[in-house]
């Protein structure tokens, strides 16, 4: 099997489930406890988050771990209205887990605004700047687009927005940016960042809120997380998210992941009415988003997954809505979107797979048009 659906969730590292399986059946202390077991594993666990928060450029005491980056982004999103009047904008670009939590938030009566997105898959930043005001007391734009790869320049969006208003926070959504170029949170100005795990090989189940201010606490209980985040620590997850980490950033120096989804892109453009989405931006090489004009996308899903290649069809999240509201967003027809396909890699992916995906591809889609393609 070739997969190439890593932007929906990726494989386990061997590493990172053998650190679990440790946890799980020798080190399953609890963290709280007081006895030395429970000493050690805390231990290990903060030095995990130390090890974690520099990789993301930042501070330990600024990483909250949770369960998903979904959990974070509604965090962030739950601070935004504790003063009187307070406005939220977002992008229209967003994951749901941002996008569907603001218009919740919109539909209740706040003041909820959303900043357009550019026919090349970017937040219209003069929009977007039109919608701060004096009362905007958070601004949540995607780093890199789960459905296209484009990338948002946060941090230059982000000094825009604060001189705007200087009292204004600042979260992005860095799920499907992490680790795949070189950022740094500290530097950037950001206020809030959210990761996951299982997009960079660990498993479900873990993610984290990078917060450099102080936020309402998640979950009151028993104090972990510094009483921002009660609840025993998924400790597994915590220290396999670092492995997870370590290994995708170890594979990343070896491969040349742009190289493969660049030799793809080229490919699939020798395929008439194949446009792919987004390519005048910049992107992080890990998502190719393609639409075949007179296809459909569910069939050339299934007609390659039973020749052994997974593909993608947008955010996994939300298949299972017809259209796709980034694509609109980004002025693509109802027929283009119906034929839009997502390949998305890791490190570990080889030219060899992107030979064969491109063979596959041409054959499905020449199958489903009926007439052989060049
Ligand atoms: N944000 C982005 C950009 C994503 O791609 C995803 C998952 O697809 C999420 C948030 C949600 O992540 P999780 O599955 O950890 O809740």
């Amino acid at each position: 099997m070739i997969y190439l659906d890593n932007a929906a969730t990726t494989a386990v590292y061997p590493e990172a489930a053998d650190a679990t399986t440790k946890i799980y059946t020798q080190q399953f202390f609890n963290p709280s406890a007081t006895y030395r077991h429970g000493i050690e594993i805390k231990r290990i666990l903060e030095k995990s988050r130390e090890e974690i928060s520099k990789l993301l450029g930042g501070k330990s005491k600024n990483v909250y771990f949770t369960s998903c980056a979904t959990e974070s982004n509604n965090w962030v999103l739950s601070t935004a209205f504790k003063a009187k009047n307070a406005n939220l904008v977002v992008s229209s670009g967003e994951h749901a887990s941002v996008f569907e939590r603001a218009k919740a938030y919109k539909a209740s009566g706040l003041d909820v605004r959303f900043a357009p997105l550019d026919r090349n898959g970017n937040v219209n930043v003069e929009k977007l700047l039109s919608l701060v005001d004096e009362n905007t007391s958070l601004v949540s734009i995607l780093h890199a687009s789960n459905e296209t790869g484009v990338v948002n320049d946060v941090e230059r969006i982000c000094c825009a927005v604060k001189e705007k208003n200087h009292k204004t926070l600042f979260h992005s959504d860095g799920v499907q940016a992490f680790l795949k170029f070189k950022f740094n949170v500290d530097a950037s100005g950001i206020d809030f960042y959210s990761i996951s795990g299982h997009k960079v090989g660990a498993p479900k189940g873990i993610g984290l809120l990078y917060a450099k201010r102080q936020l309402q606490p998640m979950l009151l209980g028993g104090g972990q997380e510094s009483g921002f985040r009660s609840g025993t620590e998924n400790v597994a997850g915590i220290i396999s998210l670092n492995v997870a980490a370590r290994e995708f950033v170890a594979a990343t120096e070896r491969a040349n992941v742009t190289a493969i989804s660049s030799f793809i892109e080229t490919e699939l453009k020798k395929i008439s009415g194949v446009k792919i989405i987004g390519e005048n931006s910049f992107r992080t090489g890990y998502v190719t988003c393609f639409t075949a004009e007179g296809t459909r996308a569910e069939v050339i899903q299934t007609m390659c997954c039973d020749k052994g290649l997974i593909v993608g069809r947008g955010s996994a999240c939300s298949s299972k809505h017809r259209g796709n509201r980034v694509l609109q967003e980004m002025g693509l027809s109802l027929s283009e979107i119906d034929g839009a396909l997502r390949l998305s890699y890791r490190p570990e992916n080889t030219k060899e797979e992107a030979f064969r995906a491109v063979d596959v591809l041409k054959e499905c889609i020449e199958k489903m048009r009926g007439h052989k393609i060049g």
